[in-house]
């Protein structure tokens, strides 16, 4: 098929949701909720929340980390589709927006599997792998701070387990690693020179990293996944 035999209108958006989204009750209340904030831009969309689960349940993730978690959508996700026994750690620095999401994490009775790390990423990454946690994580979802991602990386590499994947989101970051002047005056504000470059260099560098398989998609805001071989 040729590339632009289909054109992915708002239109075609919209009927692949219509025909394919499926959302858990608690997930979609905790969207709600989340709505009301004005950093919910940061948030996952649902379709790629469902991705993400299928792909956690295609590999019968067990043990999961995640590098930023907001208000907790995409950590209910990933709670919601592992094994009872499984395990989510979950990092972020501000403790307020992890609050919100986990009342729904306790309404949705998965609140056992999630660990939640109030601090800096980079220090619980650190002490994770200093503790023996290499090689052990099936999964793992980077969606932190940007300026950080390369570090986020590296460590990811060392935790997740031979054949596990790692997600990188927003690797488009709304379309600046293409074109920096792009931004609206919105996005200008969340998003620094600084993170452009940190971006644009990550998905260079994963293109020639021989340690993974990769595969690049256009969902959301671009998300990377590397299968560590
Ligand atoms: N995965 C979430 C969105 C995460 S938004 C979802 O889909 O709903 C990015 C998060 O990274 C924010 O909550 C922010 O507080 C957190 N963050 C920023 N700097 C951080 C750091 N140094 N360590 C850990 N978390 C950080
Ligand atoms: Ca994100």
């Amino acid at each position: 098929m040729k590339k632009d035999e289909i054109q992915f209108t708002k239109e075609t958006n919209e009927y692949i949701l219509s025909v394919s989204l499926r959302e858990n009750e608690n997930l979609k209340l905790l969207r709600f909720e989340t709505e009301k904030d004005p950093n919910s831009i940061m948030q996952i969309p649902p379709e790629q929340g469902q991705f993400m689960s299928f792909l956690i349940k295609t590999i019968n993730a067990n043990k999961i980390l995640e590098i930023g978690t907001y208000t907790g959508y995409s950590t209910l996700c990933f709670a919601l589709s592992i094994p009872d026994n499984g395990k989510v750690i979950t990092c972020d620095i501000n403790k307020e927006w992890a609050e919100i999401g986990e009342k729904y994490w306790r309404k949705a009775k998965v609140d056992n599997k999630i660990d939640l790390k109030i601090a800096p990423a980079i220090e619980t990454l650190t002490e994770l792998i200093k503790n023996g946690a290499s090689n052990s994580f099936d999964f793992i979802f980077i969606d932190a701070d940007k300026i950080n991602y390369e570090k986020y990386y590296e460590k990811s590499i060392q935790l997740v387990r031979k054949g596990g994947i790692i997600a990188i989101d927003n690797v488009l970051l709304f379309g600046s690693v293409i074109n920096p002047s792009s931004l609206s005056q919105e996005l200008k504000e969340r998003i620094s020179n600084e993170d452009i470059l940190t971006m644009q260099n990550l998905n260079m560098k994963i293109k020639e990293d021989k340690r993974v398989d990769i595969s690049m998609l256009p969902i959301a805001d671009g998300l990377t996944l590397v299968r560590k071989k």
